[in-house]
């Protein structure tokens, strides 16, 4: 039996969903443990190209029983519009079953999103405006929607009219704005109910049979440690933790049972959104690293941010996540590179820090650079170890030295067969 938690180690996007995809070959359960549905997960394989919103990466398997786990908050509009496109490409989702106890997020909370956005003008969190955070408030508040309430439809809609009437009373008295149609929104419920019922229940016997029976289970994580929300660039972090602890509670796996810890380290950082991203480049290399990489949000479309990999955030990363090993992905980006930097250290006010400062100090860090030559040549076609350029391997080990363990896989293109072993 092995559970692994498949986690990102820097700002998010650094392609959790193709590593998925490729583990769960050979797996029996996927679980999302986090999130909604305000990134996404690129996966590329047989059947074609597919950012996955809120269902695992593990779905192109028919064998492996996919859960939405009890982490997660789920966008209902979204899931239903995500189900059908994948019956559209042919992939079937008998498999997927979602948590009675996952939150609902519901309309109203993207409508929130976008107020209250809008009222911090400058200080604008850079929000997805997906109603992720006021659905993780609602649940903290104790006022949330869980998915299992969807099974009593009568009692439901009591419930969520409930929701938007208390809803509209608070945009009607701090925002002065439009109220949300109320009716209509019963309404969208009815479609949402009938498509989403089936799939509901209470995951955990599932998944604590799995372990009984020493099936390979992979806890699939969203987002990455610098958007954790006790651990990340706080106010500029995500509504939950995407970090292994996250994984437990999440899924409802006991933490002694996740024995393996597979960090997702891109080549190079990059971030979505407004917060402290001390290794970003706003040159020529850039632009270089967004257009080769493609790097364009799979969720918003919104072009990221791009910088040099940072072994100060993946040392971090390390510590919280307890990594076992990890995956590197996208070294073929940087594959036209003459030089490549890579940020050691940071140094706040001449001083070299220890650790990760607050986002409010991380914002004036001055990042310590190594240069490093780079390799010049297409590794698109590299597939194993071996043929790897000698200036990759140098990269690959300072990665490795940075996280404390090895690198299981190499990652040098999208698709799922454009990955091989380290040796
Ligand atoms: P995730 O949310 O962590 O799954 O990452 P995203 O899907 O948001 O972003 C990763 C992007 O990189 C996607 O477009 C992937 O198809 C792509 N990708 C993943 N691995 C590689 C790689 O090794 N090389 C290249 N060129 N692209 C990759």
């Amino acid at each position: 039996m092995s559970v692994r938690a498949i986690v990102g180690a820097q700002w998010g996007d650094e392609g959790k969903g193709k590593i998925v995809d490729l583990l769960a070959q050979d797996a029996d359960v996927v679980v999302r443990f986090q999130g909604g549905a305000n990134a996404g997960h690129t996966v590329v394989n047989s059947y074609g190209k597919f950012a996955l919103h809120l269902i695992p990466c593990g779905i192109f398997n028919p064998k492996v029983t996919n859960i939405i786990g009890t982490g997660t908050v789920v966008d209902p509009a979204g899931l239903v519009a995500e189900i059908a496109q994948l019956h559209q490409a042919g992939i079937s989702t008998e498999q997927l079953k979602i948590s009675n106890r996952a939150h609902l997020s519901i309309p109203l909370y993207g409508y929130l999103d976008r107020l209250l956005e809008l009222a911090r003008g400058n200080a604008a969190q850079g929000s997805t405006l997906r109603g992720i955070a006021p659905a993780y408030a609602a649940k903290s508040l104790r006022v949330g929607l869980q998915m299992g309430s969807l099974l009593n439809k009568d009692r439901f809609m009591q419930s969520l009219r409930d929701t938007l009437i208390s809803g509209n009373q608070l945009i009607e008295a701090v925002f002065k704005e439009k109220e949300i149609d109320i009716n209509a929104t019963l309404l969208e419920f009815e479609e949402y109910i009938r498509v989403l019922s089936p799939y509901i229940c209470d995951t955990l016997p599932i998944l604590h049979q799995a372990v009984k029976e020493g099936k390979n289970i992979l806890l699939e994580g969203q987002l990455g440690v610098m958007r954790d929300l006790d651990w990340g660039i706080y106010p500029y972090s995500t509504s939950s933790n995407p970090t292994s602890g996250g994984a437990a509670s999440g899924s409802g796996l006991p933490p002694h049972l996740i024995r393996n810890v597979t960090g997702i380290v891109k080549a190079f950082s990059t971030a979505v959104g407004a917060g402290p991203f001390p290794t970003e480049l706003k040159d020529d290399v850039g632009s270089y690293l967004r257009d080769f990489g493609e790097e364009f949000g799979a969720t918003t479309g919104r072009p990221r941010r791009c910088g040099w990999l940072d072994l100060n955030a993946l040392r971090y990363a390390a510590q919280l996540n307890g990594f076992t090993d990890v995956a590197i992905t996208k070294l073929d980006t940087l594959d036209q590179l003459e030089h490549l930097k890579v940020c050691t250290h940071y140094k706040l006010d001449g001083q070299i820090v220890k650790g990760m400062p607050l986002a409010e100090d991380l914002e004036r860090v001055e990042p310590v650079y190594v240069e490093m030559p780079g390799w010049n040549c297409n590794t698109q076609h590299v597939r194993s170890w071996q043929d790897l350029p000698t200036e990759a391997k140098a990269y690959v080990e300072l990665i490795e030295e940075a996280c404390g363990v090895k690198a299981s896989w190499l990652s040098v293109g999208p698709s799922r067969e454009a990955t091989f072993r380290r040796s």
